[in-house]
């Protein structure tokens, strides 16, 4: 029996040329497909500076260490992400401080962030949650009464919209793309941060690259700072792969298309909206938590990959063990998070296998 991935990139043939022009070139890294790829990433975003990172958490970490957030500091964001969101803050010497989420959208609920202010508040991480922009007016209109700083975790939504226009990424004081190979676009390993913010933008540069001071020369070093970047090779592939983000959003809601033609009222579950998000995973909630196990049991026998996105961040160990959180503290998260699936999904998956999957949901839960 063939298996069907949870996920699997989409490398075409442009993707390896573009990769083997660098390879035949004298400039790996620091070179002119680092800054192709950040131009690039720049007008998709629609703001005046993007830096391309290894990583969507070392971007992530770059935004929390420009803003000045630190011990003492509290950051609103949610649970109901992936771990990064929270451990960079926490790098940063920043306390996370952990929002239920909406039932419907799955993004952070506002009013629970407004209840959650305090006077050591400083900011607020927002997440794009499967690719579905968060309610930026809501949390816009907090952030300027409380005088809070807003990032966006977008990393789970390159080419979303917000419901004004806005890029995913492009709001508050910067946002970070990520390239991981199971999002919507990848560079193998990497992320983009995206700001409008000279600012920000000087000191990111800066600290994800050994902290070089701008025109200050290769031993110009004039803070403390990471070796963050992202190497020409990444960034080929990137600048590749974004040059048909549109083609690539447009397969991926058709495949989501084809999930909820087979699945809308089937079955004991609740299907996301498209809602103009950019599907990022295909997540399904089961009506109950048990069901949800035994589903997935079943599928992984069937050779069929699914996976529980997410684990609640404020429920691991080392979140319990740094803030004293606990079982009960976000009840929506909790309960969602236990009856969440995530069913195959990629750019180019045969409608075949989604039949095959879908056969498989359908027939269990008859
Ligand atoms: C993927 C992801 C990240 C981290 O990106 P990496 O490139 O894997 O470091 C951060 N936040 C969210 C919500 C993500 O989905």
């Amino acid at each position: 029996m063939r298996e069907i991935p949870l996920s699997r990139p989409w490398v075409t043939e442009d993707d390896k040329r573009a990769v083997m022009e660098v390879l035949e070139s004298p400039h790996l890294a620091l070179g002119p497909k680092l800054r192709e790829f950040e131009e690039i990433s720049a007008r998709l975003a629609g703001v005046r500076h993007a830096i391309a990172v290894s990583s969507g958490t070392a971007g992530l970490s770059a935004l929390a260490l420009a803003l000045g957030w630190k011990a003492g500091d509290e950051i609103l964001t949610p649970s109901f992400s992936f771990v990064a969101s929270a451990n960079t803050l926490m790098h940063a010497g920043a306390r996370p401080v952990f929002v239920d989420i909406d039932p419907d959208t799955l993004n952070m609920d506002p009013r629970h962030a407004a209840a959650l202010i305090t006077k050591q508040t400083r900011g607020i991480q927002a997440v794009d949650v499967f690719g579905l922009p968060f309610d930026a007016e809501a949390i816009e209109i907090l952030c300027r009464s409380k005088k809070l700083d807003l990032i966006e975790d977008s990393c789970e939504a390159v080419g979303a919209r917000h419901a004004d226009g806005r890029a995913a990424g492009s709001l508050g004081r910067g946002g970070v793309w990520a390239f991981y190979p199971n999002k919507q676009v990848t560079t193998g390993e990497g992320g983009v941060v995206l700001t409008q913010d000279d600012a920000v933008a000087s000191f990111v540069r800066s600290v994800v690259n050994q902290g070089r001071g701008e025109n200050a020369g290769w031993f110009g070093h004039v803070r403390l700072g990471w070796n963050y970047r992202m190497s020409d090779i990444n960034a080929a592939l990137g600048t590749s792969q974004l040059a048909r983000l549109d083609e690539i959003l447009r397969r991926r809601r058709a495949v989501a298309g084809l999930y909820e033609q087979r699945l809308k009222g089937r079955g004991p579950w609740t299907l996301m909206e498209d809602l103009g998000r950019s599907w990022f995973v295909y997540v399904i909630i089961l009506q109950e938590a048990g069901l949800r196990d035994r589903l997935t049991e079943h599928l992984k026998e069937r050779g069929i990959a699914c996976s529980h996105y997410f684990a609640p961040i404020h429920l691991m160990p080392h979140m319990r063990q740094a803030w004293g959180c606990r079982e009960g503290q976000l009840p929506v998260t909790e309960d969602v998070s236990r009856r969440t699936l995530a069913l195959p999904f990629h750019t180019m998956m045969p409608e075949g296998d989604v039949e095959r999957v879908c056969r498989e949901l359908l027939a269990f839960t008859r």
